[in-house]
């Protein structure tokens, strides 16, 4: 049994079975044994790999995205430069060396790294010697001023709330524990939720989730940037259209496992609803422009060109993995249709790079 396991065993015995989302927070964030907390659980020694960790290309293009969208909102002199969950580091540090080719940009950007486990911290700060950073709890600590706001793989960690439908209508999922084999298990919450939200209709077992964490901090960020100018991009695995059925999963050394079986050992993580994500941004005031695949996104970007000029200077074997690396994160059947892109902006800024309707797509060889 894990540590982990023990503290919520107790906490069932004590207040009764845990929302799905409390257990997803608990199992991520505790601050003892908590999944993220102590551990860099990225790469091909770890629990799963990441776009920045498959190619240099990924953070370099989006370094350059955000130097594009800077001079949109007419170059201001000083902005925040932020990344929600910023992993090792690697995005970031791609993105502003690209960028070292628009020298103005960098020097406006006052980054901000919103990151909540030490290790990761301790990773970013490695990977960007040489800048100066500021680490932040949450988005809203982030000093007042236009933004340009990236997260990759970072909404898909938040606690996701699930309901099970029963015959008298839905009810919240909790986690309790099984009176004959004292494992933890899924539970049907006591008392009825408020309906608003929940799809009218659905088959007896059927189950629905939904991130109001995700919802207020997309409403957050759109609200920001049509109060202080600015952009951000969200790239995730998930659907585009919000709908009924179970997506929390849980991975640990690049292998599903079941989601109760070891607390704080495993990554969880669930689709990201983007339908759901746009539409609280757009409330907050934001304009929304797509999603749309990541392979397309990158590929009207010029994945394939910076990849191939990458690859023509490269040793053999180098120049392989940047081309693998490439149809990883563009294929359809890989990265390339499940991950998707949605950009926010102000109202008066034009559609970012890549979100133009009239963007012809590419495709890496
Ligand atoms: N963006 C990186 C890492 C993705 S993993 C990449 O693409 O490689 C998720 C990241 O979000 C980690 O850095 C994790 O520590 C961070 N994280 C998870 N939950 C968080 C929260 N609630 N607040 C801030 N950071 C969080």
């Amino acid at each position: 049994m894990t540590p982990l396991e023990q503290k919520l065993r107790e906490r069932i015995l004590r207040d009764g079975p845990i929302p799905v989302a409390d257990y997803m927070a608990m199992a991520l964030g505790d601050p003892d044994h908590g999944y993220y907390r102590h551990r860099d659980p990225l790469g091909g020694g770890g629990d799963f790999i990441t776009a920045p960790e498959v190619s240099q290309v990924f953070g370099e293009l989006i370094g350059l995205w955000c130097a594009v969208v800077w001079r949109q909102m007419g170059a201001p002199p000083r902005f925040r430069l932020v990344e929600l969950g910023p992993g090792r580091g690697t995005l970031m540090a791609d993105a502003l060396r690209a960028a070292r080719t628009v020298p103005d940009f960098l020097a406006a950007a006052d980054i901000h790294l919103v990151e909540t486990s030490e290790a990761l911290r301790a990773r970013q700060r490695e990977a960007l010697s040489g800048t100066d950073p500021a680490w932040q709890d949450t988005f809203d600590s982030v000093p007042e001023g236009p933004a340009i706001v990236v997260a990759n793989e970072f909404f898909d960690a938040l606690p996701v709330e699930q309901y099970v439908r029963s015959d008298t209508g839905w009810r919240l999922r909790c986690v309790g524990i099984d009176d004959a084999s004292g494992a933890l298990r899924f539970v049907e919450g006591e008392g009825k939720p408020e309906n608003a939200g929940l799809p009218p209709t659905a088959a007896v077992g059927a189950i629905f989730e939904r991130n109001p964490a995700s919802m207020a901090l997309a409403r957050d960020i759109g609200a920001r940037l049509a109060q202080s100018g600015g952009a951000a991009l969200f790239i995730d695995y998930g659907h585009a259209e919000s709908g009924i059925g179970e997506t929390l999963q849980a991975v640990a050394h690049h292998r599903f496992h079941d989601t109760l079986a070891a607390p704080g050992e495993a990554d969880l993580t669930a689709h990201v609803d983007f339908a759901a994500l746009r539409t609280a941004a757009v409330e907050g005031g934001a304009r929304a422009h797509g999603p749309i695949g990541q392979g397309t996104f990158l590929g009207r970007l010029g994945v394939e060109t910076r990849t191939q000029a990458l690859a023509g200077t490269a040793s053999s074997n180098e120049a392989d993995m940047l081309r693998s690396g490439c149809r990883r994160l563009v294929d359809p059947d890989q990265m390339g249709a499940l991950f998707k892109a949605l950009a926010l902006t102000h109202a008066d800024l034009p559609p970012p790079p890549g979100f133009e309707e009239t963007a012809g797509d590419a495709r890496c060889a």
